[in-house]
């Protein structure tokens, strides 16, 4: 085994999980976390039309989003706001876990290409990148809302290997705090490893995994 290139996703990995945050904002409403998971971010494991999804792919503007998101919750009567749960995210300056950027900064020095994998939104684009020195730590960033496609689609990690310059699948190693994305990308033929609410556990396994790999 052989590990050229190294795929991080960014919420929930180098920042706090966005679910812990999300099972916070569905308590204060009375919605189970299940509940709240299905109205604001939808089938997680799947690519749907859920608003939240045609958010990320960039085929729907955040407040469209947000009002369909609102009207999914009361047809349950539950009374979910999606900027409450933004606003949890972005509190003390979304937490960026020094850790894992030094980690990512390491990695890149000792020669592994280096990417990035967000399902995210438009609007969020200026503030998450602001949080991390994204050009200096990635070789290739695909962001869900640019390219129209988002996890766990198999194709926005072929096109994340592709734009690390064409890296084969079983080279390459990607992390992810949601599980369903990680299997996603193990179906690709990446290597996955899954990232807890501390990421010193995660980072652990990815030591393991290159130490496994014969050098490059
Ligand atoms: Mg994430």
């Amino acid at each position: 085994m052989t590990i050229e290139a190294i795929v991080f996703d960014f919420g929930g990995v180098f920042t706090p999980s966005p679910f812990d945050a999300l099972r916070a904002v569905g308590e204060e409403v009375g919605a189970t976390f299940e509940d709240a998971l299905d109205i604001v971010f939808g089938p997680y494991d799947r690519d749907t039309d859920h608003p939240w999804h045609r958010c990320e792919r960039g085929e729907l503007d955040l407040e469209t989003a947000r009002a369909e998101i609102r009207a999914l919750g009361s047809a349950r009567g539950l009374e979910i706001e999606l900027y409450d749960l933004l606003k949890y995210l972005a509190s003390d300056d979304g937490g960026v876990r020094t850790a894992v950027v030094e980690r990512t900064r390491r990695l890149r020095e000792q020669g592994y290409l280096t990417g990035l994998v967000t399902n995210n939104v438009a609007e969020f684009r200026e503030y998450w990148r602001a949080m991390l020195p994204v050009d200096e730590l990635f070789h290739a960033v695909v962001d869900s809302s640019e390219v129209g496609l988002r996890k766990p689609d198999p194709a926005i990690y072929e096109l994340a290997l592709a734009r690390l310059g064409g890296v084969a699948p079983e080279r390459a190693v990607f992390l992810d705090d949601y599980p369903g994305n990680v299997e996603a990308a193990r179906r690709v033929g990446m290597h996955g490893v899954v990232v807890g609410s501390d990421p010193a556990g995660a980072l652990a396994e990815l030591e393991s995994l290159l130490d496994a790999a014969t050098p490059r």
